[in-house]
């Protein structure tokens, strides 16, 4: 048995002091409110919040960060680049660049991830001795740093798509795609993860790169979480118009895909009926922002889509940013430079969008929440920095969206283990091993 006591923690019911918190086999057995100190209970000073979920993750992405400006340009331009990064990557070089992702992310109080993972094969598609190698190089890497997983293992076939139909695979997309659906079923269902840590998802990748009919088996043969970039780009829309008649969303509608295992990343440019179509079937939306802000994508619809029904999460994407505080503060922020309203969102929503909404999203229905069954997963932010000095002890939520960063997480725990303290991974140095991996791939 682990004991955690928290200051102030935010429960499902709304923030409490002096709560004790009480771990069995990574799941939380036990939680008083109105409690004092144990002998052996480790103190969590501060704000404590529920696990929070980055529910959008391409690890390799984080390796651009900064290295794609000059070029200036335009997402696609963005994409070549990293086409580029994809293209020298190992199962052995991947697995510590994201070992050292993962951290980050943990250091930053992300305790959950979904990978949205389609990096399979050899760089000329040929597939590895162990055609899962790179899925479990990641998994393993995540199990190395101690964050929470679910593998989001990708179908992708087709290279791109216009009024004529699917394009054929560009030669930097060989490594991506699976022969078939089939080949895809076949591969992925041999996924199995030992670490309770880690679970499989589907990821489609986009209405470019996976037909209705692909669409239809992933529908009807799999129940799993299930995760799909939707709308992300305005020539997205032109070309499934174009091609089938109909956007991304209904294209995914028709299909069967909607349902609430599903998550829509991105839902940058949707019309109304789209909206109607992921709200009337209880899905998630998965908001990037500081992705979407640097990748020029544009500001989805979500106050609108959270009500139509639609449950908001968030996930830092490329990795341009990893700070759940700024995604969370980004979707805020974002709504008032295109409404001119402040107070769109409560913060506590905001941070249900971050934690439980995330969690559901990636398949640990009942985590991301401080209570009784929920994975022992929690993030504490200190009070002491100079970016939270100040604030009003009457509004805890808005300090925590409004005021903090990444910096100011102290102490991360993940199925009862205490992964982060004094605002530093347990095992590995993360600045020193993102700069050898990066510079590695990059010499
Ligand atoms: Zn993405």
């Amino acid at each position: 048995m682990t004991s955690f006591f928290a200051d102030r923690a935010l429960l499902p019911e709304g923030w409490a002091a002096d709560v004790a918190i009480e771990v069995a086999n990574g799941t939380i057995s036990t939680v008083t409110v109105g409690s004092s100190p144990d002998i052996g209970s480790t103190r969590l000073h501060g704000l404590v919040l529920p696990g929070l979920a980055n529910a959008h993750s391409h690890a390799f992405h984080r390796a651009l960060r900064s290295r794609t400006h000059a070029l200036g340009g335009s997402f696609w331009t963005w994409r070549d680049l990293m086409y580029e990064a994809a293209h020298k990557l190992t199962p052995d070089t991947y697995h510590d660049l994201a070992r050292a992702v993962f951290a980050e992310m943990l250091e930053a109080g992300f305790t959950a991830v979904g990978e949205f993972h389609y990096l399979h094969h050899q760089a000329d598609g040929t597939p590895y001795s162990d055609p899962n190698a790179m899925a479990e190089g990641l998994i393993a890497a995540a199990d190395a740093v101690g964050i929470r997983i679910t593998l989001l293992d990708t179908v992708y076939l087709h290279g791109g798509l216009d009024a004529d139909g699917y394009h054929p695979l560009s030669p930097s997309q060989l490594r991506f795609a699976d022969e078939s659906i089939d080949r895809y079923l076949a591969r992925s269902l041999a996924l199995a993860p030992e670490s309770p840590l880690a679970t499989i998802g589907t990821a489609i990748h986009s209405v470019r790169a996976v037909d209705p009919n692909s669409m239809r088996v992933i529908a009807n043969d799999l129940d799993r979480p299930t995760h799909a970039h939707v709308s992300e780009q305005l020539e997205e829309n032109v070309q499934c118009l174009a091609a089938h008649g109909s956007t991304p969303m209904q294209l995914l509608f028709e299909a069967g895909v909607l349902s609430p295992s599903f998550t829509a990343v991105h839902a940058t440019h949707l019309t109304a009926h789209d909206l109607e179509l992921a709200g009337t079937a209880g899905s998630s939306v998965c908001f990037c922002p500081t992705t979407e802000r640097d990748l020029a994508d544009g500001i989805g619809p979500a106050i609108e889509l959270t009500r139509a029904g639609a449950s908001l999460c968030i996930g830092s994407d490329s990795h341009a940013v990893i700070d759940p505080f700024e995604e969370m503060r980004a979707i805020e922020m974002h709504e008032r430079l295109s409404s001119h309203e402040r107070g769109v969102f409560e913060a506590e929503g905001l941070i249900a969008a971050a934690s439980s909404n995330g969690y559901e999203s990636i398949g640990w229905s009942g985590g991301g929440r401080i209570a009784v069954g929920a994975p022992a997963d929690v993030v504490c932010v200190a009070l002491g920095s100079a970016r939270m000095a100040g604030a009003d002890p009457a509004l805890p939520g808005d300090a925590v969206v409004f005021a903090a960063g990444a910096g100011d997480v102290s102490d991360v725990i993940v199925g009862g283990r205490h992964v982060v303290r004094e605002g530093a991974h347990e095992s590995i140095s993360v600045a020193a091993e993102l700069d050898r991996t990066i510079t590695a791939l990059f010499a």
